[in-house]
């Protein structure tokens, strides 16, 4: 195994680039903090995980119930090219490719983007912003990678470029107000834990980084979360797509363009 850690000594607010923030708690050197502008919770002194490399064994491949309604979702919008930032093991890709979606995938962990190869996907470890430029996609997806990232309003940026007109992106974090958090071995496992996790967004604060980076939020519908398995996760489904998050986050945006909102959801 090879490491290499690179730390961030102290960042401005990554919504809204205040500097003045309030801190909460200190978790292994790590200070969460509230920007007191926004309200947005981080890592002031997070690890960057761009330019860090931990290799360690390869991830297993498992299909979960989110990808089962990211797959919904796409096939809900009628997006047949889809671009997925943070590809993982290559579970999407695998679900997508099989329906007969065309799927690009960038995942900078060479490991991970390696078994997505050998499973036939297109998979790069070229950094998004590298990707050619005449790339156009249905739908962008962003599952599970903006609670890692320095600059999540950057990423959101630098990937609406690549949606096509009509094109959509959806966006899928841990929810800070998830309410698991109130069991402290659940959120110690799954949340509130740099290094892993830098930001830790609301409802109300993904909403506010989409907005802020050009793009419309929409609500995932509850019905995307068809075929997920038990009552309560479609319930959970049916309350995200009415604007209420009592787990994790889905949440899909468009271009802000004059004319692009003739096939809204809400
Ligand atoms: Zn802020």
């Amino acid at each position: 195994m090879s490491t290499t850690i690179v730390t961030v000594d102290r960042r401005t607010c990554p919504l809204c680039d205040f500097c003045d923030s309030t801190l909460r708690r200190t978790v292994d050197g790590h200070s969460i903090v509230t920007c007191k502008n926004c309200r947005f919770e981080y890592v002031s002194n997070p690890i960057d995980w761009s330019r860090s490399q931990i290799s360690g064994a390869a991830k297993k491949r498992r299909i979960r119930p989110r990808h089962t309604v990211l797959v919904n979702f796409a096939e809900m919008t009628g997006s047949r090219s889809i671009l997925e930032v943070g590809s993982g093991v290559g579970e999407l890709g695998l679900l997508l490719t099989e329906r007969g979606i065309g799927y690009v995938g960038v995942e900078p962990d060479a490991s991970r983007a390696a078994s997505c190869q050998d499973a036939g996907l297109d998979v790069r470890t070229t950094p998004l912003e590298l990707l050619p430029a005449d790339l156009k996609f249905d739908l962008v997806v962003i599952d599970n990678v903006l609670e890692h990232v320095i600059d999540p309003v950057g990423l959101l940026n630098t990937a609406q470029a690549f949606l096509g007109d009509g094109g959509r992106l959806v966006v899928v974090v841990p929810n800070r107000k998830d309410i698991r958090s109130h069991v402290p071995s659940w959120s110690r496992k799954h949340l509130w834990t740099p290094r892993v996790h830098v930001n830790y967004f609301t409802g109300a604060t993904l909403k506010d980084a989409l907005v802020r980076s050009g793009l419309e939020p929409e609500h995932v519908p509850g019905a995307t979360f068809a075929g997920t398995g038990s009552l309560s996760r479609r319930l959970v489904g049916y309350l995200n797509g009415a604007g209420i998050y009592p787990f994790g986050i889905y949440m899909a945006a468009k271009l802000n363009r004059p004319g692009s909102d003739e096939d809204s959801f809400s």
